[in-house]
């Protein structure tokens, strides 16, 4: 019986697999420019992280984790996002006793249980950046500019960076009085959800999806038009960064992002090109999450970017690159000694660099060559009596059809191979 993929997952094969490669391989570069080195962590986590980091009252944690315990009775998730796991790791193995700032980035798989759609998966994959160690706006200017330049370079123009202030826990307390007096008087209207939430996580009710909390929501004062002087100068001076690397932004005081931890700076990439899933990318600052994990009060700010949207946008703006995963050569063989020798010649070229392929189904030769043909190799040749006795082989471009004589002997060497 067949069985098919769980709902919501992707396989990943052929020119796509090429596809992400080509796009990890732009991660890598960028990360490596800006000296940020990777972090990989366990694909599960304890539960009980991203409940004390994310917040037990936001979607990721109490709608949307893949929890399960194992034979020791142990809780687990799979993991919902990355940051809680990289300050995990940051903490668990003294990175805090390294050159300051520490900056790490990831590529990982992120699952979350919530409605396939376009854009929305169980399993998708993020790149994610974070800088532990500074206080600082340079640092969230500078890793804005790791997603911006890393977006830039693939050739996306048409972004928007949303750029808003949460405030801190004391310009929190304040703002959670005026939230709270106006969602006390339009509690009614408020999903079931949101009425739990006013009591125990009031700014949560303004990322609510449901029509009616958006509704009330659209007139709530917003945490921007109350945080402190501190708070405001430290925004400012980020706006000032911004500018000064020449990365445009709108101020969109309705973001607040959908996890507990955010302190201060928070962000979004948004693009037209991804319908109602507009976000490719979102971060912020988190001062208080490595304290709360059991660290010294550390300085921190990190972004999420979601793969598989960013391929949407590529697709969309017609960006895809050209991304070329077929063989240099194929050698084709006819009769058994043909074939031992050319299994010897791929077996020679590939420990030169150069990809080869042949025959391995006792094909006729016209099938060898349909099949060189089908998988794209760049030039072919056979070898048959004939270039057995003579120690020479006609090399064809399988392109313009031209072909070239080569010597067999050291065929490795020759410096068509360098083209
Ligand atoms: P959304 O509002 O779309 O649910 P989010 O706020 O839950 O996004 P984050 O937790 O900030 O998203 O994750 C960072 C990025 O990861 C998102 O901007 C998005 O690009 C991607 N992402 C999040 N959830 C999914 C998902 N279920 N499927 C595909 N990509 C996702
Ligand atoms: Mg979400």
């Amino acid at each position: 019986m067949a069985i098919s993929r769980p709902k919501g997952t992707n396989d990943i094969f052929g020119t796509n697999a090429a596809l992400w490669q080509y796009i990890e391989a732009r991660i890598r570069h960028t990360c490596k420019l800006f000296g940020v080195g990777e972090l990989r962590t366990p694909i599960f986590e304890y539960a009980e992280l991203f409940k004390q980091s994310v917040g037990e009252t936001t979607d990721i944690v109490s709608k949307e984790m893949y929890q399960f315990t194992d034979q020791g009775g142990r809780e687990y998730v799979l993991k919902p996002e990355g940051t809680a796991a990289a300050v995990r790791a940051y903490l668990e193995n003294k990175m805090n006793t390294q050159p300051s700032p520490v900056k790490a980035y990831y590529i990982s798989p992120i699952f979350r249980a919530e409605r396939p759609q376009k854009g929305r998966y169980r399993q998708h994959h993020q790149f994610g950046a974070e800088y532990f160690g500074s206080y600082h706006p340079a640092a969230d200017a500078e890793l804005i500019s790791l997603a911006h330049t890393f977006l830039t370079g693939l050739g996306i123009t048409d972004f928007t960076l949303r750029l808003n202030s949460i405030g801190d826990a004391d310009c929190r307390k304040a703002y959670n009085t005026a939230l709270l007096d106006y969602l006390r008087s339009h509690e009614s209207g408020l999903c079931e959800l949101c009425r739990e939430r006013i009591a125990k996580n009031p700014m949560r009710v303004l990322d609510c999806k449901n029509e009616g909390c958006k509704k009330i929501s659209a007139d709530a004062p917003l945490p921007l038009d109350h945080i402190s002087e501190e708070a405001m100068t430290h925004f400012t001076q980020l706006q000032s960064y911004l500018a000064a690397l020449g990365i445009d932004f709108i101020v969109d005081k309705r973001i607040v992002r959908g996890l507990d931890y955010y302190t201060r700076t928070v962000f979004e990439f948004t693009s037209n090109n991804l319908g109602s899933q507009d976000t490719v990318c979102g971060g912020g600052r988190y001062d208080y999450l490595i304290e709360r994990n059991g660290g010294q009060p550390t300085g921190a700010v990190g972004f999420g970017m979601g793969i598989e949207r960013l391929l949407i946008i590529l697709d969309e703006q017609g960006k895809l690159p050209n991304v070329d995963n077929s063989p240099q050569v194929f050698v084709g063989h006819m009769g058994s000694d043909g074939a031992t020798k050319a299994i010897e010649i791929v077996k020679k070229l590939r420990l030169a660099g150069v990809s080869a392929i042949t025959d391995l189904a006792d094909r006729n030769i016209k099938s060898q060559l349909k099949y060189a043909d089908k998988i794209g190799a760049k030039f072919s040749l056979v070898i048959g009596e004939t270039e057995l006795e003579s120690g020479k082989v006609n090399l064809k471009n399988m392109q313009s059809g031209e072909s070239i004589e080569i010597t067999l002997d050291k065929i490795e060497e020759n410096n068509i191979w360098k083209i």
